[in-house]
């Protein structure tokens, strides 16, 4: 179990997009709302929540597609949003992305030597042929590829060969985190298990921080030492896995527990099975104090006009609602 200090700091961190054009009206959509977490070397995170919920725009700042309004995102101790220049591109090569369509994330003109490769040569490693060859199939070995396939093209393999194969080019730099957005929810639910047997196998081997974003709770469970839950672009509970799916505290987890069939399952004793009430409100209008107090039976006065910070909780992990105490197993 990882016992160092964290790999990866999110400290606090805001993003809010600006959306339509000039003339006919523009709204501010809030994504992501004062996040803050931590990873711990060769410890992986689950990220879970709705459509929406902000779990892909987290990811972008995580490996610095996005760039954070307020707060601070840390990777090895260094300050990765105000990095510039060539200490940032030496950061870049700390964190790297797995993304979720395997179909369109690789370059169809490329064969998977190139595609491998790419990350080496534009970092200039391995410079000779042979050398950056041998990589390669080091590569494709440690995630379950023959190196016989260099050769080929993306369209000649299955869609978990070609997720094999993205992961293969994101490990490629060393990284010491590893963000998956959603990586097998294009996949058959026959293979989805075996891309996540690789990158639990690579965690294990090679250190790997990874953080797992994924709407199947049940990929999460399997995946990910801990998890935590978004809800309209904040984090709402964060504690070990087995903890949470066991022992979910925050109102809005237990009804996304109950409401997926998988988890519920293993979760009969908690009561009938129950999606959060209505619709989630729209990101350009949350709602003051508590973002889920309109959908929330247990919502009081307090929790419309505060924001309940993350607390530490007595089972362990943390909880954003003013009322963790009462909520256990209250709301299903
Ligand atoms: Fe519900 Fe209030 Fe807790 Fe929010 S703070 S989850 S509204 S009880």
């Amino acid at each position: 179990m990882p016992t160092s200090e964290p790999v990866l700091v999110c400290d606090d961190v805001s993003k809010t997009f600006v959306t339509g054009s000039p003339g006919f009206g523009r709204s501010r959509v809030s994504a992501v709302h004062r996040v803050s977490l931590t990873v711990a070397p060769g410890e992986s995170l689950g990220i879970v929540g709705e459509s929406g919920c902000g779990k892909t725009t987290l990811a972008r700042m995580l490996v610095g597609l996005e760039r954070p309004d307020t707060g601070s995102i840390r990777l090895g101790g260094r300050d990765v949003t105000s990095a510039r220049g060539r200490e940032r591109r030496a950061l870049s090569r700390e964190v790297q992305m797995v993304f979720q369509d395997p179909y369109t994330s690789l370059n169809p003109r490329m064969t998977v030597l190139d595609l491998v490769s790419e990350p080496l040569v534009v970092h200039g490693l391995h410079r000779v042929a042979d050398e950056r060859r041998e990589r390669v199939a080091e590569l494709l070995g440690s995630v379950g590829l023959s190196p016989d396939m260099m050769s080929r093209y993306p369209h000649q393999f299955s869609g978990g060969q070609r997720q094999r194969i993205g992961i293969a080019r994101a490990i490629a730099l060393e990284p010491s985190v590893l963000v998956c957005d959603e990586p097998v929810s294009a996949l058959d639910v026959s293979v989805q298990a075996q891309v996540v047997n690789v990158l639990r196998g690579l965690q294990e081997r090679l250190g790997l921080a990874i953080v797992f974003i994924a709407h199947d709770l049940g990929v999460v469970r399997h995946m990910a030492d801990r998890t935590a839950v978004m809800y309209l672009g904040s984090v709402v509970e964060d504690a070990d896995s087995a903890t949470l799916f066991e022992r979910p505290t925050h109102p809005y987890t237990q009804t996304l527990l109950s409401a997926s069939p998988r988890m519920d399952r293993s979760r009969r004793a908690l009561g009938e099975r129950r999606a959060p009430l209505g619709e989630p409100p729209s990101p350009t209008n949350p709602p003051p104090g508590c973002r889920f107090h309109t959908r929330c039976p247990l919502a009081t006065d307090v929790c419309r006009t505060e924001r309940p910070p993350l607390r530490p909780r007595e089972s362990g992990g943390a909880v954003a609602c003013h009322h963790a105490e009462e909520a256990v197993g209250a709301v299903v």
